[in-house]
């Protein structure tokens, strides 16, 4: 007895070898539903049907579909070669034509004289002759439509040993199945207001479409799905929230105003307007969640240090967590030397943990910091002793627990998986019957973020941006060299240095690589060094460097025991080198627009004139640079790249899941603004969903692959 099949029917339980699964596996398919949603990358039109005799007058490199019986076949050695090639001609009422193969054995044994086939391939002329090359063959069923010829035939990803015919046969035996049962999960009133597909038909048309316009609306339901998906789920978080509160922090008025009086420098109106949309966030008992944007030197963490000095006057604990030990270590003494420029009676006490690193500060008599024992550090975090604690992922081990986390910060936030951000706001949560707490949260970056993209990943996050820069940190004069410029650089370089200047040169990676063809800093360090620039000192720095080795070469540099540095981009992010003023980057195509424009904010920090030098190597779009000539707004760059490049290098590249999703979910406004819309109507009607437990059932799903759980 057949039974029915749903989208959850694990793929094991077809009529598909079992020899097949792990290798479906390793595609990430395993249900019904994962081998619907293995969508097209592409669509072969072989859709143009002609009797053979009209093949005649076609040009070479028409894709075209014959029908015809097979006549005979041979095959033949290549002379001196292994290959070997085979021949099988075709003939139909109207004429005879040749199709060819170069070493395709099988092809032997499906084309069996005396019966008709379907040939769909690539035409070719030699001479007069027209001829048929890479073509597909497909017996003709009287009661079957084509799959593989005749159509626009859809092309899959694929992996060693499943093919895309593999995928159309499958695909097209589960959608003709009657005993596929598809509920659509998107409710029908929402389907009508936005147009939607219907669910097996969407799938019928993205897989097997009839002509060019059956796609569209086809790839726009599922995107629209995931859309919908996403912010459902971003939705509900946010009622999950809201359920919960945080600790309302006073504005230490005083105390604030003096330490801003104090700073050695004036604060722009922007960095003012930020601070102050954190203080009022921060003041009520609705937990923020806050992301603050600004350009690399716009000013984040002086921002950030006013509200964490805030907290510390609430008498309430502040985290601040930051990608590597380097920065980490730089954020505790730039706040240490801050703190204690200020006229306060007492200052907050700080903490900095690392994977290395335990330190805390001291009275200045004692010389402002001291390491202690991890355990020390631990005892001091836990009992209220230490109110703001600095870290790098080791702010969220076990063994740290706070005394009363009440605010948390992220520096550089997209450099942290979702889990790890949750992580940390876990160590300030109570769940206690009395009350669900949690800190407020700030996080910093310095990638803008596009709007649609920002809809897409955090749907309602509040933001702050930081849109000037102060007056001192101008951004470096940029420009593009070509090869043929290559030589007039480095002269500017070498007349720079001879005026002791120094410069970075950056590279994509640390050794060559054949594959890439990106410069390295070994080799890069090796050319300059013997070819262009003998008369220099030149260093390296790069990740397989340990610790002291690392910071060895920066004490170097910076007493300027070197003229040039040689790096990967271990420099985009912590190390503090104001008085570099050249950057070189080699292999510019390797990088986003965005992580250039960070790139070239670690020079000129001491506000000397500064020089930003991108070299592309062949294949660049010249006009991708030219934006960065002329732009020195970040957020236009990001802009640029989303749509250049997509969505990976704001949502973690391709390990998260949301490298699975359609891209125009990032940068479709109209679509997302649909999505969000419908997906507030389904969340006022019924919020936890139990009267569409499909739909709940597909979220549950969703979240999963997505790692949102
Ligand atoms: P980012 O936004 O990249 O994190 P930082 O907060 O590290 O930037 O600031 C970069 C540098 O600019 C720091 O040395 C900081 O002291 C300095 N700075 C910050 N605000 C101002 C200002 N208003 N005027 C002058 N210098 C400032
Ligand atoms: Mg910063």
């Amino acid at each position: 007895m057949s039974s029915t099949l749903t989208l959850s029917t694990p793929l094991y339980t077809l009529s598909i070898s079992s020899s097949y699964v792990p290798k479906l596996d390793r595609l990430q398919l395993s249900t019904v539903e994962d081998l619907l949603f293995h969508t097209p990358r592409k669509y072969l039109d072989y859709s143009r049907t002609l009797s053979i005799t009209d093949t005649s007058d076609l040009e070479t490199g028409q894709l075209i579909t014959i029908t015809g019986e097979v006549i005979s076949k041979t095959q033949k050695p290549i002379r001196g070669k292994k290959l070997r090639i085979i021949e099988v001609t075709f003939a139909d009422t109207t004429g005879q034509i040749k199709a060819i193969w170069f070493n395709q054995q099988f092809i032997l044994k499906q084309a069996q004289e005396g019966t008709i086939m379907a040939v769909a391939g690539t035409l070719h002329r030699d001479g007069r002759t027209p001829s048929l090359r890479d073509a597909v063959l497909e017996p003709i069923k009287s009661n079957k439509s084509l799959l593989h010829t005749g159509r626009l035939v859809p092309e899959y990803a694929t992996t060693k040993g499943v093919t895309s015919r593999f995928f159309r046969y499958h695909i097209a035996s589960l959608l003709t199945s009657s005993r596929l049962q598809i509920d659509d999960y998107i409710p029908s009133h929402i389907r009508e207001e936005y147009a939607l597909e219907p669910l097996r038909s969407a799938l019928r048309k993205i897989h097997f479409p009839n002509d060019n316009q059956e796609i569209k609306p086809a790839q726009y339901r599922l995107a629209f799905e995931e859309a919908l998906l996403l912010q459902l789920s971003l939705l509900r978080q946010k009622l999950h929230l809201e359920t919960f509160t945080a600790t309302p922090l006073a504005f230490q008025e005083p105390e604030i105003k003096r330490f801003v009086s104090e700073l050695p420098f004036e604060l722009t109106d922007a960095q003012r307007k930020t601070a102050w949309e954190i203080i009022k966030d921060t003041e009520t008992s609705l937990p923020m969640n806050r992301l603050l944007e600004g350009d690399v030197g716009s000013g984040k963490t002086i921002v950030a240090t006013i509200a964490l000095l805030n907290t510390a006057l609430n008498g309430k604990q502040a985290a601040f967590m930051a990608p590597t030990e380097v920065l980490a270590l730089q954020h505790f003494h730039r706040l240490l030397g801050l703190f204690h420029e200020t006229s306060f009676i007492e200052v907050p006490k700080l903490a900095v943990i690392t994977g290395s690193e335990a330190r805390v500060s001291t009275e200045p008599e004692l010389g402002h910091w001291t390491s202690v024992s991890r355990k020390d550090l631990v005892r001091q975090v836990e009992n209220g002793n230490v109110h703001i604690i600095i870290g790098t992922h080791a702010l969220i081990s076990d063994y740290l627990r706070f005394f009363n986390l009440s605010f948390t910060l992220i520096d550089e936030q997209h450099r942290f998986g979702v889990n790890q951000r949750a992580k940390l706001q876990e160590k300030g949560m109570s769940l206690s019957p009395q009350a669900h707490t949690m800190p407020h949260l700030l996080s910093m970056t310095a990638t803008p973020i596009p709007r649609t993209l920002a809809l897409t990943v955090y749907g309602d996050l509040n933001v702050s941006r930081i849109s000037e820069r102060p007056p001192e940190r101008k951004l470096p004069v940029t420009r593009a060299v070509t090869p043929d410029t290559r030589e007039k650089a480095y002269a500017f370089v070498r007349s720079q240095i001879q005026n002791g200047e120094q410069a970075f040169i950056v590279c994509p990676q640390i050794e060559e690589n054949e594959e890439t063809g990106a410069r390295s800093v070994f080799s890069e360090h090796a050319r300059l060094q013997t070819n262009i620039f003998p008369e220099f000192r030149i260093a390296m720095l790069h990740g397989r460097m340990d610790r002291e080795e690392k910071q060895e070469v920066i004490t170097a540099f910076r007493n300027k025991a070197y003229d040039m540095l040689v790096t990967t981009t271990v420099i985009e992010v912590g190390i503090d080198l104001p008085e570099v003023n050249l950057m070189l980057i080699e292999s510019a195509e390797r990088f986003g627009l965005a992580q250039l424009h960070q790139l070239r904010g670690r020079i000129g920090r001491g506000g000397g004139k500064a020089y930003c030098l991108v070299f592309p190597s062949g294949k660049e779009q010249p006009e991708r640079l030219q934006a960065l000539e002329q732009t020195t707004d970040g957020f236009e760059l990001a802009e640029y790249d989303l749509h250049y490049r997509g969505p990976g290098q704001f949502t973690g590249g391709t390990q998260s899941g949301y490298s699975t999703l359609r891209p125009e979910i990032f940068t479709d406004g109209d679509l997302l603004d649909k999505a969000r819309s419908a997906a507030r109507t389904i969340i006022t009607e019924d919020p936890t969903l139990s009267r569409y437990s499909s739909l709940r059932t597909k979220l549950d799903r969703f979240r999963q692959t997505m790692h949102l759980e």
